[in-house]
């Protein structure tokens, strides 16, 4: 249930209702002061905590990213957050052991976790099946740290640069046997949870590129009549427990997209860019070309717009919100081992960290947010060059060779699926003390200190408690 004490700023209001509602969120801030200064030592309690992934990262991954923008590792937005550490992805059932990491090239391939499994552990503290959204291994449904989130009053919200219906944002909000369920996820999400804001690809009527389709595709959307009822402003449930239905607010456009990043917003927003499946990474062009050689497909915003417009819109709860913000299609590109292509992702997934850090900046602070940018799990076992077993039995694993700012890195794909292997996390603001205790005398002999991923849920729940 979405706090009732949510500011409605916005167009929808008469100026008596406004008075009125102003009269509320001045009392709300007073009571918040007065529960503020009685509590002067209490911990951090995190009344934001933002929750970034991108899909399919590991350490290999950013480096490269960052050799290409800076011509160095360790120089995108949060590899100097003041928690750093790594973290074990593997699904119920399969494991992490760092000795046997190091010593065979081929363990982590073993049973890799997927998205789902990966999201539903660190959305729900619980470790599960490959395929499961929100569901336990006897196909109990999990709370979700959503759900949570809710029962706090809290402002909700899951985007991504793919199909929102996909496997990481779908494991946050919903509960299915099967990830493959898009259509069942969707409405599930759409008409159903209290979530309050939904952002991401899967658009009925165009094309990776941006162009316009004749036949609509609804599988992503939940549905013809879903797509209509969303178009109508008809779709969505009661949100905040008034016992009216808080019908979603539809946006398309980038235009629409950039406007919500400021100003007055509608209180739910789902918003489905012009795209089919992804932002930038379907489009037209040389799949394995240097990055930036194909245009992008301007008509579509950027992940840092989404964030942006997404948090411009929780922030009316006075309560708090929760956010995951995905860059999703670093996976796919991995999959594909195309070297450009993903780092065109991780950058614009580490833009949208920068977006996120200015809005913590500009409109809350680090005592009042967390924020974690991770990943679900390595897509694509990048190495640098001549890694694997180039003199028999020995294996090495060499980092990403750097050939100077602009230039594609030196890279090496060892798979095209996804490994075990430790993936890194960072996080700024309040409670990163939590994380960093929870990572105590759990030691990789190459990466160092890491967590499971249940424990990101784990952690922002004993941080709210
Ligand atoms: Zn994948």
């Amino acid at each position: 249930m979405t706090s009732r004490r949510r500011v409605f700023k916005g167009w929808i209001l008469s100026g008596v209702c406004a008075l009125a509602i102003s009269a509320i969120v001045v009392s709300c801030e007073a009571v918040k002061q007065r529960g503020q200064g009685g509590m002067a030592s209490a911990p951090a309690r995190a009344k934001n905590v933002i929750v970034m992934i991108s899909d399919g990262c590991g350490f290999q991954h950013v480096d490269a990213a960052s050799i290409y923008r800076h011509g160095e590792t360790g120089k995108l937005p949060f590899h100097q957050f003041p928690a750093r550490m790594a973290m074990r992805t593997h699904m119920a059932g399969g494991g992490y052991e760092p000795e046997l990491a190091w010593r065979n090239f081929r363990y982590v391939d073993i049973n890799p976790t997927d998205s789902a499994a990966a999201s539903t552990a660190m959305a729900t503290g619980v470790k599960t099946y490959n395929g499961s959204i929100g569901m336990d291994l006897d196909f109990d449904p999990l709370k979700n740290i959503v759900e949570t989130a809710e029962e706090l009053g809290k402002a909700t919200g899951v985007i991504t640069s793919v199909e929102f219906s996909h496997a990481t944002p779908a494991g946050f909000v919903a509960h299915d046997k099967s990830r493959g369920h898009y259509e069942k996820i969707a409405n599930e999400m759409i008409l159903e949870s209290a979530v309050d804001i939904i952002m991401g690809c899967g658009h009925p009527y165009y094309s990776n590129n941006g162009k316009k389709v004749e036949e609509g595709t609804f599988k992503y959307i939940g549905g013809e009549e879903t797509w209509k009822a969303l178009v109508e402003g008809k779709a969505g449930s009661d949100a905040d427990g008034d016992g009216t239905p808080d019908p979603w607010h539809l946006i398309e456009t980038r235009e629409d997209f950039q406007k919500l990043g400021q100003g007055p917003t509608p209180k739910r927003v789902i918003g489905i860019p012009r795209t089919a499946t992804t932002l930038q990474q379907g489009r037209a062009g040389e799949k394995t070309s240097d990055p930036y050689v194909a245009a992008r497909v301007e008509v579509v915003p950027t992940l840092a717009e989404m964030a942006s417009a997404a948090l411009n819109v929780l922030d009316e709860d006075s309560d708090g919100l929760f956010l995951m913000i995905e860059g999703g299609a670093v996976d796919w590109a991995s999959h594909g081992n195309q070297s450009g292509r993903m780092i065109e992702e991780e950058l614009e997934f580490a833009d949208a960290v920068q977006a996120v850090m200015n809005w913590v900046e500009a409109n809350s602070n680090w005592n009042d947010t967390l924020l974690i940018v991770t990943g679900d799990h390595q897509t694509g076992y990048l190495t640098g060059p001549d890694s694997g077993f180039p003199d028999g039995a020995i294996p090495v694993w060499n980092p990403i060779e750097n050939r100077g700012q602009g230039n594609l890195p030196g890279m090496e794909w060892h798979s095209k699926n996804h490994t075990n292997s430790l993936i890194p996390l960072y996080a700024k603001g309040a409670g990163i003390d939590v994380l960093k205790a929870r990572a105590e005398g759990h030691v990789d002999t190459r990466r160092g200190p890491f967590i499971n991923n249940i424990e990101i849920a784990q952690t922002i729940r004993e941080i709210w408690n």
